[in-house]
């Protein structure tokens, strides 16, 4: 049944993804974290589906940045210019996106995503470095989340209204579905209303317009964190959109206090609205009250982020895994030993590559814990060190430590650099009775190996602010247990002393950050070391079950199926809690694909 969709020509119904970041491959520096290699493992997942899907994102010619760190772990930020034309091929359609009265021209860039199977999905790169354009035009889509307030306005003017215009330019008429990937898109909201207005002006409105625009849209919410949602003064958006449409805003829920809030203008256009894991489902909930939110819980595309030594173990004992992460369940079967050896080559294959980046000598017999993400505050990459002192005798009594740090600071969040110089600070007073080291450039292809190398996955954030959390997910699929805060995807993934370890009394419990370091050291101290030195094959236990139970679910495979099954066949229903029969499924297809 699937499988026709992929014969299906260009002029046939689609599912568009619409996102401000795509990771793709690290030689393709247009993602800055986990949104980004999400919205890369969903492009995967539904080639390997064989969905008919197309996504839009901008070029970003400079990138996020590219990080260097001085001795004192100072970040310093450098453009990180790649070349396009290297990688991507240049289609001849422009279109035209009006920002502040200019007629603003846009091009594409196209690359193909291919599953398993060979399907396709293009990835479509909005490009506005054209000649015909002013130069601070042409800058447009330079720097991802760079610039002030303004340019950020104009990006998502380029990305949800170019975007709409040149799918349509390439022939992709039929949009059955636009998934909007965080907020930074809602213009594609905007652009759909004016197409149904067409000729009337966006004065004349109506409530079936609004329904008709609704029908076809779905929001996926990322992020509690205020910053993650975007909002513009109405006094820009006058500016910048011109009058028709900031008055037409005005008019809308999403405007208030003379502010846009992109997150609302999404959800007030969308027919289905999920966050990331359940637990975020609650908590976006309470965040917006007025609308009804589903939950969709993460996953990572599999065959992208198992290691090499992984990969052959399971091609091996559970050949169809490529095809169907969901086969991972039955890496029950695999010999501890097997396990046990797959993980020691991907962990010296890890610890050479750390080692020749800098100059550590890091040792392949001792307990490696692995923090790894966007810097940010609220993922608190210190709070292992919190008492320098105890966790020095933990590791002088009961077995030596070592851990290994990545993870980009934004350029402006000046709090965050600082955790980054703390890190620093601590390793040189550590000295060798714990080796530490913080890996510069964290991107894609590092984090293939830090991932799949460490013994322990460590995740701290203050709750509830993490909604899902992706890298537990990957260290996962390759047999790293986690040892985290209660929060995001470990919420649901976790089973204590089967797939990992929690931080804390339970999701529930109102921990003080007192409790949740006191628990930290505990576990640390009277379970995870005394496990991996005393009781290799308990502890190899623990990874294996972390495949078969996390890896088997926590995948992209099944994350693309429950959006195609519960949203995107599910057109114009507005309650997505049911799950809809095999019959309705169907049906749906033959109705509108
Ligand atoms: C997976 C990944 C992330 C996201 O990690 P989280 O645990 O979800 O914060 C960020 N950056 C890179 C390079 C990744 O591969």
């Amino acid at each position: 049944m699937v499988e026709n969709f992929s014969e299906l020509p260009a002029n046939k119904a689609v599912f568009a993804y619409f996102s401000m970041e795509v990771g793709i491959d690290a030689v393709m520096p247009t993602y800055c974290g986990g949104l980004g290699i999400l919205a890369g493992d969903t492009l995967r997942a539904a080639a390997d589906l064989g969905l008919p899907m197309v996504a839009v994102t901008l070029l970003h010619r400079k990138g996020y940045f590219r990080q260097y760190l001085d001795n004192h772990g100072n970040q310093i930020e450098m453009e990180a210019r790649w070349f396009p034309e290297e990688v991507l091929e240049l289609l001849p359609m422009r279109v035209l996106v009006n920002i502040a009265g200019r007629q603003v021209q846009v091009q594409a860039w196209r690359h193909f995503i291919q599953g398993e199977f060979g399907h396709t999905i293009p990835v479509y790169f909005l490009d506005t470095a054209l000649p015909e354009n002013n130069p601070w035009d042409q800058a447009l889509t330079d720097c991802l989340y760079g610039g002030d307030t303004r340019y950020r306005l104009c990006q998502e003017a380029v990305l949800g209204f170019g975007g709409v215009a040149m799918l349509r330019m390439l022939g992709h008429h039929r949009v059955q579905a636009y998934h909007m990937n965080e907020g930074h898109s809602a213009f594609v909201t905007l652009a759909l209303l004016e197409d149904q207005t067409l000729g009337r002006g966006l004065s004349s409105v109506t409530d079936s317009d609004m329904e008709a625009v609704r029908k076809r849209c779905v929001f996926t919410t990322h992020t509690p964190v205020a910053a993650g949602h975007d909002r513009f003064d109405y006094e820009l958006i006058r500016e910048v959109l011109g009058a028709e449409r900031s008055e037409f805003l005005a008019t809308t829920q999403c405007c208030s206090c003379s502010v846009l809030n992109m997150s609302h203008l999404a959800l007030c256009f969308s027919r289905y609205i999920n966050g990331v894991s359940m637990r975020h489902e609650e908590i976006s909930r309470s965040i917006f009250p007025n609308h009804i939110v589903n939950a969709i819980t993460n996953g990572v595309h599999a065959v992208t982020w198992v290691s090499p030594p992984f990969r052959r173990v399971y091609d091996h004992y559970i050949p169809e895994w490529r095809r169907d992460n969901q086969y991972l369940r039955y890496a029950i079967k695999i010999p501890l030993d097997e396990i046990r050896r797959a993980h020691g080559e991907a962990k010296r294959e890890m610890l050479a590559e750390v080692n020749r980046r800098t100059g550590a000598c890091l040792d392949p017999a001792v307990l490696t814990i692995g923090f790894a993400r966007r810097a940010v505050q609220y993922k608190r990459a210190d709070l292992l060190f919190s008492d320098v002192n105890e966790l020095k005798r933990i590791a002088e009594q009961v077995g030596p430590l070592q851990v290994v740090y990545a993870g980009k600071a934004h350029p402006r969040d000046e709090a965050s650099k600082a955790v980054i110089r703390r890190i620093f600070e601590v390793a040189a007073a550590l000295g060798h009775s714990i080796p530490i080291v913080y890996l510069e450039e964290y991107d894609i292809d590092l984090a293939k190996y830090v991932c799949s190398g460490v013994d322990v996955w460590l995740n701290t954030p203050l709750r509830p602010l993490e909604a899902s959390g992706t890298s537990g997910m990957k260290a996962a699929l390759n047999g790293v247990p986690s040892f985290s805060v209660l929060d995001g995807w470990w919420v649901e993934g976790h089973i204590e002393n089967v797939t990992g370890w929690s931080i804390g009394n339970g999701w529930q419990s109102e921990d003080s950050v007192h409790h949740e370091v006191t628990s930290l050291y505990d576990k640390l101290e009277r379970v995870i070391i005394p496990m991996f030195y005393k009781h290799p094959d308990t502890f190899a236990n623990v990874m294996r079950s972390a495949i078969a139970l996390n890896g088997s679910y926590f995948n992209a495979q099944r994350m693309v199926a429950q959006y195609l099954q519960n949203v995107y066949l599910r057109a114009g229903k507005t309650n997505g809690h049911s799950v809809p029969s095999q019959k309705t499924a169907e049906s749906a297809i033959l109705r509108g694909l």
